[in-house]
């Protein structure tokens, strides 16, 4: 007989569901530090719907966006889901997954139980007005990212997901390393790849901010693999060594200048020539670095407010920003002549559509592309391992989180 719930690590006969599961869910009673946000309840296991897959999640990703969750701003998920007509009132988070495919719903054909998948993040309604017309799915109105605000992400036994999240496991790794990849891989290759004409070429410079953080690290081998340059900002020495085992041509340390945050009032001469002589010497780094003069084709940016002036005045005419968060603030100011008479381009970018997806699997499944596994956390660790990002203190590259996958080591199920 089927038990109600099983313990971590204990697995249930191949396909065969419990009525409940353990979860490390967010309440908004405990909105606020990441490390108290989250705690470890008994919830139901979510029901499949036709177009629906439920994963048996070996291991999670830790990922900023539930940093932002925990924090309940800039958006209190929970009350913002319910606003739409969702019951729960418990935000499970985890954007990225390693897992079992478990349960499959009648219309999914993509799957079958007992596939080991990866998992993304990106939601969409297949039959949204702006799809059906032909729009790039990622950027539907019907958009929202799993696990952040949708509910029954990763960080519980059992997650639940569209059919057109799941992956292939790259089959070389572990389940840890699956599982800290795809979020960060896949919104780094959308930013480089995605947005032509301006997409790394043969020899572009391109300048990454956070060169050792989850994005910088995906990034830097991206620019690698496609014969770009890539030149990485960081802050310290070992973050500098980890950006150039993956490739980094240099790296700039960015507590070596002070110019950073919203441009002074551009009529305040002796401010505005003080945040110039700043950007000029970053520039002038740029160039020490790269060992030539040219400026970067592309500047992959998300720390937003702090850097956007000097992003937008470094990339080369004709060149791009190209940005996904604005982590130190979003009031980022642009000074437009050199928007204009330079005739850059400010583009945002957000995750991935699945071709995509698809492409940055293929190079990890390829080996060309490593996660970055840094920590690994147990279950109970969840907080823990967001309050490290949230207070970026954690080591170079991807933290995972075991789930189902415990430290003894469990690698197959029958
Ligand atoms: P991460 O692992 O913490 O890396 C970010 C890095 O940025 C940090 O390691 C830090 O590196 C650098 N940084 C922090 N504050 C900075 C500042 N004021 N100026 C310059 N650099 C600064 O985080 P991540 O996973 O890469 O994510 C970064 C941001 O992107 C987050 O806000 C996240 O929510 C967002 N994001 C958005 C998407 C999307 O699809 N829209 C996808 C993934 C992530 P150093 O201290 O070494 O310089």
């Amino acid at each position: 007989m089927a038990k109600e719930v099983y313990a971590l690590g204990e697995v249930p006969p191949l396909g065969e569901v419990p009525e409940r599961m353990l979860a490390s869910l967010i309440r908004p009673s405990r909105f606020g530090q990441p490390k108290d946000a989250f705690q470890v309840e008994e919830i139901p296991v979510p029901e499949v719907g036709p177009k629906q897959v439920l994963v048996y999640v070996m291991a999670a990703g830790t990922n900023y966006n539930n940093v932002w969750a925990a924090l309940g701003q800039p958006v209190d998920v929970i009350g913002a889901r319910m606003r739409r007509g969702a019951t729960e009132e418990f935000h499970i988070g985890g954007s990225d997954a390693s897992g079992i495919v478990w349960k499959i719903g009648s219309e999914v054909t993509n799957v079958k139980v007992g596939d080991e998948v990866v998992l993304s993040c990106g939601m969409w309604d297949e039959n949204a007005p702006d799809i059906q017309a032909g729009a790039d799915p990622i950027t539907s109105l019907s958009n929202k990212i799993w696990g952040y605000e949708e509910n029954w992400g990763s960080f519980a036994q059992y997650c639940l997901v569209d059919h057109y999240q799941c992956f292939p496991k790259p089959k070389q790794l572990s389940w840890e390393a699956a599982a800290a990849y795809m979020l960060v891989g896949a919104t780094a290759y959308r930013m480089l790849a995605g947005w032509a004409p301006h997409t790394v070429q043969a020899g572009d410079p391109v300048l990454v901010w956070g060169g050792a953080g989850g994005l910088g690290t995906m990034a830097i081998q991206i620019v690698r693999e496609m014969g770009g340059i890539p030149v990485a900002v960081v802050s310290g020495p070992e973050r500098a060594e980890y950006c150039m085992q993956l490739g980094a041509k240099g790296v700039i340390d960015r507590r070596e200048f002070n110019h950073w945050g919203r441009l002074p009032d551009l009529d305040d001469a002796d401010a505005f020539g003080k945040w110039m002589t700043g950007a000029r010497s970053f520039g002038a780094k740029f160039w020490e670095v790269l060992g030539e003069r040219k400026n970067p084709k592309i500047v992959f940016e998300h720390p937003g407010e702090a850097t956007i002036p000097t992003s937008i005045y470094l990339t080369d005419n004709a060149g791009m920003v190209v940005i996904c968060a604005g982590t130190s603030g979003y009031n980022a100011d642009v000074d437009l002549r050199y928007l204009w008479m330079r005739q850059k381009r400010l583009q945002g970018s957000h995750f991935a559509n699945t071709a995509q997806c698809a492409a940055f699997n293929q190079l990890v499944a390829d080996g060309r592309i490593d996660p970055c596994l840094s920590e690994t956390y147990e279950f109970d660790q969840v907080g823990e391992s967001h309050q490290a990002l949230y207070e970026n203190r954690h080591a170079p590259g991807n933290m995972a989180i075991l789930v189902n996958a415990t430290r003894r080591g469990m690698t197959t199920v029958s």
